[in-house]
Protein backbone atom coordinates (compact mmCIF):
# COMPACT_ATOMS: atom_id res chain seq x y z
CA UNK A 1 0.00 0.00 0.00
CA UNK A 2 2.49 2.54 0.98
CA UNK A 3 3.84 3.47 -2.60
CA UNK A 4 7.48 5.55 -2.53
CA UNK A 5 5.88 9.24 -2.67
CA UNK A 6 3.69 8.02 0.41
CA UNK A 7 6.45 6.88 2.26
CA UNK A 8 8.24 10.10 1.49
CA UNK A 9 5.83 12.59 3.15
CA UNK A 10 5.52 10.34 6.34
CA UNK A 11 8.90 10.79 6.86
CA UNK A 12 8.93 14.66 6.46
CA UNK A 13 6.32 14.40 8.99
CA UNK A 14 8.31 12.18 11.24
CA UNK A 15 11.74 14.13 10.65
CA UNK A 16 9.35 16.96 11.78
CA UNK A 17 8.39 15.91 14.93
CA UNK A 18 11.98 14.49 16.02
CA UNK A 19 12.99 17.74 15.61
CA UNK A 20 10.52 19.38 18.27
CA UNK A 21 10.84 19.02 21.68
CA UNK A 22 7.37 19.36 21.87
CA UNK A 23 4.19 17.83 20.62
CA UNK A 24 3.14 19.84 17.65
CA UNK A 25 -0.15 21.28 15.99
CA UNK A 26 -0.66 19.91 12.56
CA UNK A 27 -0.19 23.07 11.14
CA UNK A 28 3.48 23.60 12.60
CA UNK A 29 3.98 19.46 11.46
CA UNK A 30 2.94 21.35 8.21
CA UNK A 31 5.10 24.27 8.15
CA UNK A 32 8.35 21.84 9.36
CA UNK A 33 7.62 18.66 6.58
CA UNK A 34 8.04 21.62 3.89
CA UNK A 35 11.57 22.32 4.73
CA UNK A 36 12.00 18.74 4.20
CA UNK A 37 9.70 17.80 1.34
CA UNK A 38 9.38 21.36 -0.27
CA UNK A 39 6.36 20.50 -2.14
CA UNK A 40 4.07 18.54 0.56
CA UNK A 41 0.76 20.44 0.70
CA UNK A 42 -0.76 20.81 3.63
CA UNK A 43 -4.07 18.78 2.73
CA UNK A 44 -1.67 15.81 2.15
CA UNK A 45 0.05 16.48 5.73
CA UNK A 46 -2.82 16.37 7.50
CA UNK A 47 -5.27 13.51 5.53
CA UNK A 48 -1.11 11.77 6.25
CA UNK A 49 -1.51 12.49 10.20
CA UNK A 50 -5.02 10.38 10.18
CA UNK A 51 -3.16 7.60 8.43
CA UNK A 52 -0.44 7.57 10.94
CA UNK A 53 -2.25 7.63 14.18
CA UNK A 54 -4.21 4.53 12.74
CA UNK A 55 -1.01 3.09 12.31
CA UNK A 56 0.57 3.76 15.50
CA UNK A 57 3.13 5.76 13.88
CA UNK A 58 2.18 8.71 15.53
CA UNK A 59 0.49 9.62 18.95
CA UNK A 60 -2.56 12.08 19.46
CA UNK A 61 -2.34 14.71 22.49
CA UNK A 62 -4.55 16.45 23.98
CA UNK A 63 -5.34 17.92 27.41
CA UNK A 64 -8.29 20.17 28.35
CA UNK A 65 -8.47 23.56 26.85
CA UNK A 66 -5.52 22.84 24.44
CA UNK A 67 -5.42 22.15 20.97
CA UNK A 68 -4.39 18.80 19.44
CA UNK A 69 -1.25 17.92 19.25
CA UNK A 70 1.04 15.04 17.64
CA UNK A 71 4.32 13.57 18.81
CA UNK A 72 6.10 10.58 18.03
CA UNK A 73 5.13 6.90 20.17
CA UNK A 74 7.59 6.53 23.47
CA UNK A 75 10.22 4.17 21.81
CA UNK A 76 9.12 1.52 24.64
CA UNK A 77 5.48 1.63 24.06
CA UNK A 78 5.34 3.45 27.49
CA UNK A 79 4.25 7.10 28.40
CA UNK A 80 6.55 10.72 27.94
CA UNK A 81 5.86 12.54 31.32
CA UNK A 82 4.44 16.28 29.51
CA UNK A 83 4.55 19.67 30.59
CA UNK A 84 2.73 22.67 30.44
CA UNK A 85 3.85 26.22 30.59
CA UNK A 86 1.31 28.08 32.99
CA UNK A 87 2.03 31.50 31.07
CA UNK A 88 2.29 30.48 27.55
CA UNK A 89 0.22 27.27 27.56
CA UNK A 90 2.89 25.53 25.37
CA UNK A 91 3.36 21.43 25.47
CA UNK A 92 6.33 20.20 25.97
CA UNK A 93 7.85 16.54 26.28
CA UNK A 94 9.82 15.45 29.38
CA UNK A 95 12.41 12.98 29.36
CA UNK A 96 12.03 9.18 30.56
CA UNK A 97 8.80 7.67 31.26
CA UNK A 98 5.92 8.28 33.10
CA UNK A 99 5.15 6.17 36.55
CA UNK A 100 1.91 4.68 36.56
CA UNK A 101 -0.32 6.04 39.45
CA UNK A 102 -3.10 3.80 38.16
CA UNK A 103 -2.03 0.93 41.24
CA UNK A 104 -1.47 3.53 43.56
CA UNK A 105 -5.28 5.03 43.69
CA UNK A 106 -8.74 3.63 44.70
CA UNK A 107 -10.90 2.22 41.93
CA UNK A 108 -14.48 3.19 41.73
CA UNK A 109 -16.98 0.81 40.27
CA UNK A 110 -18.62 3.66 39.36
CA UNK A 111 -15.64 4.40 36.23
CA UNK A 112 -13.79 2.11 33.84
CA UNK A 113 -10.42 3.29 33.44
CA UNK A 114 -8.78 3.40 30.08
CA UNK A 115 -5.73 5.40 30.99
CA UNK A 116 -3.44 8.03 32.72
CA UNK A 117 -2.06 10.95 31.97
CA UNK A 118 0.53 12.56 34.00
CA UNK A 119 0.87 16.43 33.37
CA UNK A 120 3.89 18.88 35.54
CA UNK A 121 2.80 22.57 35.51
CA UNK A 122 5.38 25.19 35.45
CA UNK A 123 7.49 28.02 33.28
CA UNK A 124 9.08 27.06 30.01
CA UNK A 125 12.89 27.97 29.48
CA UNK A 126 11.38 31.56 27.45
CA UNK A 127 8.82 32.12 30.46
CA UNK A 128 11.32 31.92 33.40
ZN1 LIG B 1 6.11 29.36 28.41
Amino acid sequence: MPDSRNTKQKQAIIKALESSPRPLRAEEIYELAKTHCPRIGQRTVFRNLAEMIKEFLLVRVQFPGQPVRYELPHADGGHHPHFICRNCNQVFILPGETPSVMDKIEKSPDYIYEGEEVIIFGRCVKCQ
